[in-house]
């Protein structure tokens, strides 16, 4: 009895000893003035309990990377027998599945239509045709801007994913910790997702939208999360942003992907007289599509600052190279998914706007799975250590087009060469099997035993009018050299599509029709023409068709100023894509689409 209370009576000094040193710790802690003590409270406590599991997990990473292979195999097994007893793991034959090899054997590789009847069939109730042992708590979408949207059952282990991914960033990204030691906002568009509910009432929506249903996830963002209440682009944009440009302490900015941050700076640069209005009087300007009860909402989280407005007015004044180290003097990183070639062009614009902060892009995932962690610094070309324990990743050999190698099976990847282009085929936590992924990945090292990727672009994104499958980094290449040589303009965006798609096509042989959409200035129609010349001058196949006529000559048009953003809403209405996931496509393959920007085209 002496020995339990003297037991007792240590685990009570060691609590107390353990809440003074924490309570001490926050005490002096360097933290924002925007906070409410609510969100001061859960983000410290965030950053403990991550600090806690992140360390011991990433042990535990490090491990896993020397050990690359026998724990994919225990992934695999672990889906294996947790989905043996589902529909699908009868009609598949788990039952004979007892290793890597076998399951290799008898799986085929699959495209999301294998699946699509048993998803149906888990958002009509029947869950237990996809996930045996898991809860289905969601199904994803997937971005939807190159087809049909996907769903994509999110089970419950999407717990065990965020850990593996927070001990990666805790792990490889060591910036990520410190990041986080002033208890700073950091600042992220923030719109609530339209979730949908299957006829049994499962949400439909971006995986994203998992994460920011819950305060103690958002309390880190410069937007309350008690004004986290718009639901149109921008809106939520404009709220976000006044949140966020308000708090000179910020320490990150989090753009989703290069497009989307760049269209956050460019609503800066076109916003930001109103912007500094409301900074100063606590209001929020007339005009914007919300409700009464929304403006209620967010304008009691808003405080006039007239000292702040001055000195985001004199900043703004001097221009916006460098804007954001200037507007924020302690922000230590901006983050924005940024590899590829669709992202590349997004990527070079934003880059003056930072000054001497640098650009992040940590993870390589999809709403499928998160794949991979970056272990490089910014300032290199982004190399992403795919992590064992999160998802199978086979990997397909394809050319450089994206398209399979003739006779080609994917590989483990103990098998992959640096250099190599492959299509990743995951088994992941949602029931699907050597699923083809679609992206295009090009194999840039080796971490430990972990094959390093960086993406590349999504395979399919090609012009192919007469067999010449030109791939959309040979045209981005051709399209950035002539513009290149055009002066007194610069190339905002662009599009392209087959002449199979033109409404009013020329007769004769096919071509490709391009959009582009130009920051300032015209370009003259000879000058258009070069694009068309420097293809012929970079890519062999092409110039050999064009010089037998087998391919006609482009049609390249301009488009009015903010067709692309018109484009993105056009999307958002007219698809089930989601904003923070939208990618603009560098092919389009909707008559829809072409129409839409045929309707934009400048007058000649
Ligand atoms: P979604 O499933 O709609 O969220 O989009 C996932 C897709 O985004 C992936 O399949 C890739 O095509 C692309 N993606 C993922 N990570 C990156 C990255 N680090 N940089 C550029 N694009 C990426």
């Amino acid at each position: 009895m002496a020995l339990l209370w003297s037991v007792l009576q240590w685990c009570f000094t060691a609590l107390i000893c353990l809440f003074t040193i924490l309570a001490v710790d926050l005490y002096t802690r360097k933290k924002s003035r925007f906070h409410t003590t609510r969100s001061l409270l859960e983000m410290y406590l965030v950053e403990v309990v991550a600090a806690i599991l992140g360390t011991i997990k990433s042990r535990q990473m490090k491990k896993d990377l020397d050990n690359f292979l026998p724990v994919q195999e225990q992934f695999v097994l672990r889906q294996i027998r947790a989905n043996e007893n589902t529909q699908y793991g009868r009609d598949h034959q788990f039952g004979r599945i007892h290793s890597l090899a076998d399951f290799r054997r008898l799986h085929p590789v699959t495209t999301y239509s294998h699946y699509a009847e048993y998803v149906e069939r888990a958002e009509n109730g029947d869950v237990n045709a996809i996930l045996g042992k898991s809860k289905l708590v969601m199904m994803a979408c997937s971005s939807g801007t190159t087809g049909k949207s996907k769903h994509i059952p999110i089970s419950s282990e999407v717990q065990n994913t965020m850990l593996s991914m927070l001990a990666g960033l805790f792990t490889f990204q060591p910036q990520i910790k410190s990041a986080h030691r002033p208890l700073y906002k950091e600042m992220q568009i923030l719109c609530r997702p339209r979730w949908r509910y299957s006829p049994t009432g499962i949400p439909i929506g971006p995986l994203s939208g998992y994460f920011t249903n819950k305060s103690i996830l958002l309390a880190q963002w410069s937007t309350p999360f008690e004004a986290h209440v718009v639901d149109t682009e921008a809106e939520a944009m404009y709220v976000s942003l006044l949140f966020g440009i308000r708090d000179r302490n910020l320490c990150r900015i989090e753009g989703g992907f290069a497009s989307g941050l760049y269209n956050m700076l460019m609503f800066i640069e076109t916003n930001w007289r109103d912007l500094v209005a409301d900074v100063r009087s606590g209001r929020l300007k007339e005009g914007l599509d919300l409700t009464e009860e929304q403006r209620r909402v967010i304008t009691k989280y808003l405080v006039a600052d007239p000292q702040r407005a001055d000195e985001l007015e004199n900043e703004f004044n001097k221009g916006f190279d460098g804007i954001l180290s200037r507007i924020f003097p302690n922000l230590e990183a901006v983050s924005a998914l940024s590899s590829g070639t669709s992202m590349a062009l997004y990527k070079k614009k934003c880059l003056p706007y930072l000054g001497n902060v640098d650009l992040v892009s940590l993870v390589y995932g999809s709403s499928e799975a998160f794949m991979g962690i970056n272990v490089r610094s910014a300032r290199e070309e982004p190399a992403y250590a795919l992590i064992p324990s999160m998802a199978l990743v086979e990997f397909l050999p394809v050319d450089a087009t994206g398209t399979p190698l003739e006779g080609a099976t994917p590989l483990l990847a103990t098998e992959v060469k640096v250099g190599e282009l492959y299509e990743p085929v995951i088994t992941n936590w949602s029931g699907f099997y050597r699923y083809r992924l679609g992206d295009v990945v090009k194999v840039v090292d080796f971490y430990h035993q972990a094959p390093c990727v960086d993406f590349q672009f999504r395979a399919g994104q090609m012009l192919n009018v007469h067999m010449e499958k030109l791939s959309e980094e040979a045209f981005i290449a051709a399209l950035q050299t002539a513009a290149g040589r055009w002066s007194g303009t610069t190339l905002l965006d662009f599009t392209s599509a087959e002449s199979v798609l033109d409404p009013s096509p020329r007769p004769g042989a096919p071509y490709y029709l391009v959009f582009l959409e130009l920051e300032k200035g015209e370009v003259t129609a000879e000058q258009l023409k070069t694009i068309d010349e420097v293809l012929c001058e970079q890519h062999f196949v092409y110039k050999s068709f064009r010089v037998k006529d087998s391919i006609a000559p482009m049609k390249v048009m301009t488009v009015k100023p903010g067709t692309f953003k018109a484009f993105r809403q056009f999307q958002f209405d007219t698809t089930t894509a989601f904003m923070g996931q939208f990618k603009q496509p560098r092919v389009l393959r909707n008559p829809k689409q072409v129409e839409f920007f045929m309707k934009h085209v400048n007058s000649q």
